[in-house]
């Protein structure tokens, strides 16, 4: 197939890689000339260029930008689009996105593949990004039934795992397993900065090691990419905080009480829970 993908970051062209290798001829579309040149000579597009007129030969779009500027660039393409062509974006967030999107063009279907890296741009996108990761459609009720197998045989190619859901249930769950995790990991590494002590703080530093890469590695990611999620699903975000706060507020006060039972009796809870998160086994 003609395949076009507008916004050639980590995701953009790591979706190039991925479909270029599944026999489709690639056609990218980005802000920065040499975004578009880098994507060329680093094999993730067959041709590219800042004109949105490239994509008048593709059958199917993937939006790849920053969420902030997804309306304005499907505005920019629908004058250069066949009627028929199919457009699907990948934000990481659902709710807003479709709502936005689906009233300026029937062949709709909003998208979000769970995979990235703490890197963006261009030079950060490689070739099986998406191998294993979830990749959720969001159809609503007058999404084409066609459009949506076709996205969905284009995903589940690229060795995903395919799910279905409403965007606003896409937006209540990521905001517990990914965004809630960006705000907590940020604050955690937010609140080893309060420290005052520069001794402390340097040796802090010095000793961090896995248990501190794993937990603080979403809260380092990038900046952008995070306040958009804030933005964009603020309500989700802020429930799933609400009950963070609730939860941390338990164990202050168990440690305070030195209940150390009752805290061991949590952690043991949730041991229990975690690989219903984890482990695909398990589900
Ligand atoms: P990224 O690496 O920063 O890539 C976005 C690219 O979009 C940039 O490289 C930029 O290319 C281009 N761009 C910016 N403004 C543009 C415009 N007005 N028109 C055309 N291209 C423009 O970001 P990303 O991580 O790939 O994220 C892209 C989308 O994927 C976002 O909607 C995000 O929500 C979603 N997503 C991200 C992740 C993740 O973990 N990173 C995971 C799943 C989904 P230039 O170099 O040309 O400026």
């Amino acid at each position: 197939m003609n395949i076009g993908i507008v916004g050639l970051g980590l995701i953009g062209g790591s979706l190039g890689f991925d479909l270029r290798s599944r026999g489709h001829r690639v056609f990218g579309s980005s802000r920065r000339p040499e975004t578009c040149e880098l994507a060329i000579a680093r094999g993730a597009v067959d041709q590219a260029s800042t004109d949105l007129a490239l994509m008048r030969a593709a059958e199917v779009v993937f939006i790849c930008t920053p969420l902030g500027v997804m309306q304005a660039t499907v505005q920019a393409l629908i004058p250069h689009l066949d009627p028929d062509t199919v457009l699907t974006d990948v934000g990481s967030v659902k709710g807003w996105v479709v709502e936005t999107i689906a009233p300026l063009w029937t062949n709709f279907v909003g998208g979000h593949p769970m995979a990235g890296t703490a890197e963006s741009g261009i030079e950060a996108a490689q070739p099986n990004l998406f191998v294993n990761a979830a990749y959720v459609l969001t159809p609503i009720a007058d999404t084409p039934p066609a459009a949506v197998q076709l996205v969905e045989a284009l995903a589940s190619s690229l060795q995903t795992r395919l799910y279905q859901c409403h965007p606003v249930v896409h937006d209540r769950a990521v905001a517990w397993i990914s965004h809630l995790p960006v705000v907590a990991s940020a604050s955690l590494i937010g609140a080893c900065l309060s420290e005052t002590d520069a001794e402390v703080l340097q040796m802090a530093q010095a000793l961090a090691s896995s248990g501190f890469r794993d937990t603080s590695r979403v809260g380092g990611g990038n900046p952008e990419l995070g306040t958009m999620l804030a933005q964009r699903n603020r309500a989700a975000l802020l429930h799933s905080l609400y009950a963070y706060r609730n939860q941390l507020e338990q164990f202050i006060q168990l440690i305070e009480q030195e209940n150390w039972n009752r805290i061991q009796v949590n952690l043991q809870h949730t041991q229990a829970a975690r690989p219903k998160f984890v482990d695909r086994n398990q589900l």
